[in-house]
């Protein structure tokens, strides 16, 4: 078996463990390595405070020194590096009494320098049984941190995992307490969750619970579920909820601090949506949205209709490439010429023309050619004249 870690943060690890302290690999890092597969970022917990660990890294940054975070940057590459978190009560910060204020037992495993498991919590046990348990009283867990709640929904639609029968009523009892949480933190599980190739099965218990009712504007039914899910992307998890709760995008972005071009993605999905439900897309259409954003139309359009499209992203892609323009910048005319060739002022009309002229090009009523727009446009302009 690999050991976890890169050459980089062994090195933070000894670097700490030969100046006394004590340091581990802990969090998602030891639990994707356990679940045998690849990890993002790897968190590291020490009993160095984070003025003792800035003293001993040339490169930190201090991102949370409150929290007990810094970030210790090896090669371009930055690791967060926590302090063991103090226990209240024992008062003494010590690597179980760190872990065991972790939320769930799949997240509560350590891993030394030299390849052991540390596994005060039956972590292990819990990720061969699929299981999102909480550490400990899981009641006691969903009250410190509400989010947890949300946090194992978004761990089960990303690995599929069970929620363990005691920590899954927990969270219905607390669910209530989601109303306390920062909609910043809300919104990160969210985008995680949605993204989560086992979306369905989450967002189905989220809406059958009372989390849903917790949540800020949860859809209260989540019509053709199975068939919208998994989502490509968060951005089209966000524009399915909008549209299944018949929310307005600005109402929802402000509820989940979506940033602007998110809410912005979500409006025009809304429109392509409109658009689909008159008609099939035209050339306009497929010309003026996005190849995701005709996707997640369609894929709308088709899962109100009881059906899964059948069209990818390639294939809109495509339907956009066999188009004669992709935009107005590619007709090889311009203003300037307009006016050279009629010798008018300057005005509106230059603008309406080109669109008209972009319109023609479009739908091949004429070719991206300079002599043969000219000739079209000539023809055109004395007509309406
Ligand atoms: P991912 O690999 O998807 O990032 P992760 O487990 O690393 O998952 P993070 O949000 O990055 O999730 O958190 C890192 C670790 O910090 C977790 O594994 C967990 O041990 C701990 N943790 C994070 N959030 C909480 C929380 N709300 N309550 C308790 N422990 C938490
Ligand atoms: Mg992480």
């Amino acid at each position: 078996m690999n050991k976890l870690g890169t050459p980089a943060s062994q090195r933070i690890l000894q670097t700490l463990i030969d100046h006394g302290y004590e340091a581990y690999y802990v969090g998602g890092a030891v639990r994707d390595f356990v679940r045998g597969t690849a990890s993002a970022d790897i968190d590291i917990a020490t009993s160095a405070t984070p003025q003792e660990v800035q003293k001993l890294f040339p490169r930190t940054v201090d991102v949370g020194i409150e929290f007990g975070t810094i970030l210790v940057i090896i090669d371009g590459t930055p690791f967060e590096v926590t302090t063991f978190r103090n226990d209240a009560f024992s008062g003494r910060p010590t690597l179980k009494e760190d872990l065991r204020r972790r939320d769930f037992t799949m997240n509560a495993l350590a891993y030394t320098i030299d390849g052991t498991l540390i596994d005060y919590f039956e972590g292990e046990h819990d990720i061969h049984a699929q299981k999102i348990r909480a550490v400990d009283d899981p009641h006691a867990r969903m009250m410190e941190d509400p989010l947890r709640i949300l946090r194992a929904c978004r761990f089960m639609a990303t690995f599929q995992y069970e929620i363990e029968a005691g920590t899954l009523k927990a969270m219905q009892k607390e669910a209530n307490r989601l109303q306390q949480v920062a909609p910043e933190r809300m919104k990160q599980e969210m985008d995680r969750l949605l993204m989560g190739s086992h979306a369905k099965e989450a967002l189905h218990l989220i809406v059958t619970s009372a989390i849903g009712n917790a949540l800020p504007l949860f859809p209260k039914k989540l019509p053709m579920l199975a068939y919208m899910t998994p989502f490509t992307s968060s951005h089209e998890g966000w524009a399915y909820l909008c549209l299944a709760g018949d929310i307005h995008a600005t109402v929802l972005a402000k509820a989940y601090v979506l940033s602007n071009e998110e809410k912005s993605f979500i409006q025009v999905v809304e429109h392509a949506f409109q658009r689909r439900t008159e008609d099939v897309f035209t050339i306009k259409d497929i010309y003026q949205f996005e190849a995701d954003v005709l996707f997640i139309a369609e894929k709308l359009y088709k899962a109100y209709k009881g059906e899964r499209t059948t069209c990818t992203v390639q294939y809109w892609q495509h339907q956009k490439q066999a188009l004669p323009i992709q935009s107005k910048q590619e007709l090889v005319v311009n203003g300037k010429d307009l006016l050279q060739w009629t010798n008018n002022q300057q005005g509106r009309w230059v603008g309406e023309w080109m669109t008209k002229i972009e319109q023609a090009v479009l739908h091949g009523e004429c070719p991206n050619d300079e002599q043969v727009i000219k000739e079209w446009f000539i023809r055109e302009f004395n007509i309406e004249r």
